[in-house]
């Protein structure tokens, strides 16, 4: 079993410079790689069909990959001695990177997601580095020993578990200061080690949405905090003077370290908030059933809704937009790791199910009755099921991982608007 503690540094001032140092190089040459890759394939791709009839034939080069990248390193090294004071394994956990970031844009994730073209980062946009091995017992008393950096005093605000070994090192700067994470690992704790057999009675199904953080099938639900709002609000304003503020003067400077610190605060409001939340679900059902979100797509626009004499009535986009939307668009996916962290640590089990049509049938009688996402209450026509639409979904979502109920018509029907759109 894996798990990761993060502690704050208390670098000295030389020891933060040289930290400082080591990221821009380790951004110069992550960019440097990054454009090695791009280059080639700029040099060697040829669209059949508009293949120029005049064209120079550069000698074809080995395409750069992980490993020719890191062989690389040895000529960077003579080249730029200076590049020597970053631990060997800091700078080939760079040149991983490089791969993964490529890996993501050409082939997708394990999900078969395809992540947008990489991009070259500017000052301050390379924030962290792994050392992917450390040395046996690296906490000494308060400090934590780093190749090449030194001992590091660290506030260890909790011990580390017994029985845990410490597998690798990574060193962020965030807005208000430099952290260490340690990934430790337990071989003898399996990862998942006990069978939760599912019944109607063990299990919950849950619901995320816009309006509501989450709703669970046994009709509760998990309301967006009121503190995420005004945290948000609270940024617009802010981002809104720094937009007006002069480039590159001292106030612009300072609003932007605003900025960055009340995102983190952000950030961390919202992690808190995901744990106990989790909590609060684990303690209802030993089996979670959730949307898989990768299926779902969050960032469709509603569609437009008009009443008989073609006024446009409300249809739930602003809901979709907004600041609702980056509350919970940054959140779903974290909150679901979360949840499955908690659960595997407890013996529980989190089951992710395919969402299509939970939102649109019938949670009693399974059949379809469709609604505007501005529409909150399901009221069916064929057996009289009230509820709340997310109530609604949530059991249906249950019902589905359960196998009791299989919403075929649901697929049938999508897969028919997908034809369309594409004809
Ligand atoms: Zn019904």
């Amino acid at each position: 079993m894996r798990l990761a503690y993060q502690y704050r540094l208390l670098p000295t001032a030389q020891q933060s410079a040289e930290m400082d140092r080591w990221l821009d190089m380790l951004r110069h040459a992550y960019n440097w790689l990054l454009a090695d890759r791009f280059d080639w394939y700029e040099q060697n791709r040829c669209p059949i069909n508009a293949c120029p009839l005049i064209c120079s034939i550069a000698e074809p080069r080995e395409q750069p990959d992980y490993y020719s990248q890191k062989r690389g390193l040895v000529l960077l090294k003579r080249e730029r001695p200076w590049y020597a004071d970053i631990n060997a394994q800091v700078l080939q956990d760079m040149v991983k990177r490089v791969k993964l970031t490529f890996d993501r844009y050409l082939k997708g994730d394990s999900n078969g997601q395809r992540s947008g073209k990489p991009r070259f980062k500017g000052k301050g946009r390379y924030r962290s580095f792994t050392y992917p091995q450390v040395e046996a017992n690296p906490i000494q008393g308060n400090r934590v020993n780093l190749s090449k950096i030194g001992a590091l005093r660290l506030i260890q605000h909790r011990p580390l578990p017994d029985g845990f070994d410490i597998k690798t090192a990574i060193i962020s700067k965030k807005a208000d200061g430099w952290y260490v994470t340690l990934t430790l690992e337990d071989k003898a704790v399996p990862v998942f080690s006990s069978e939760v057999e599912p019944n109607w009675d063990n299990s919950v199904g849950i619901d995320v949405g816009l309006e509501k953080f989450a709703s669970t099938s046994d009709g509760n639900f998990e309301p967006i905090p009121q503190h995420f709002r005004s945290s948000e609000e609270k940024l617009a304003r802010l981002q809104q003077k720094v937009s007006v503020a002069k480039k590159g003067s001292r106030a612009r400077k300072l609003l932007i370290r605003k900025v960055a610190k009340l995102h983190q605060k952000i950030a961390r409001q919202r992690k808190q908030f995901h744990f106990e939340v989790a909590g609060r679900i684990l303690n209802k059902a030993d089996m979670v059933f959730v949307e898989d979100l990768n299926v779902k797509n969050m960032s469709r626009r509603a569609k437009p809704k008009q009443d008989e004499a073609g006024k446009f009535l409300p249809n739930g986009q602003a809901a979709k937009s907004g600041l609702n939307k980056s509350i919970a668009d940054a959140g779903w996916s974290q909150f679901i790791d979360i949840l499955t962290f908690k659960a595997e640590k407890a013996g529980q089990r989190v089951v992710r199910v395919d969402p299509k049509g939970t939102s649109q049938h019938c949670s009693a009688c399974l059949n379809k009755v469709p609604k505007e996402l501005s529409e909150r209450w399901h009221s069916c026509s064929y057996c009289g099921n009230e509820m709340d639409r997310d109530t609604n979904a949530a059991i249906l979502i249950k019902k589905v991982g359960l196998g009791i109920a299989t919403l075929k018509n649901a697929q049938r029907t999508s897969v028919r608007r997908e034809a369309r759109a594409v004809s």
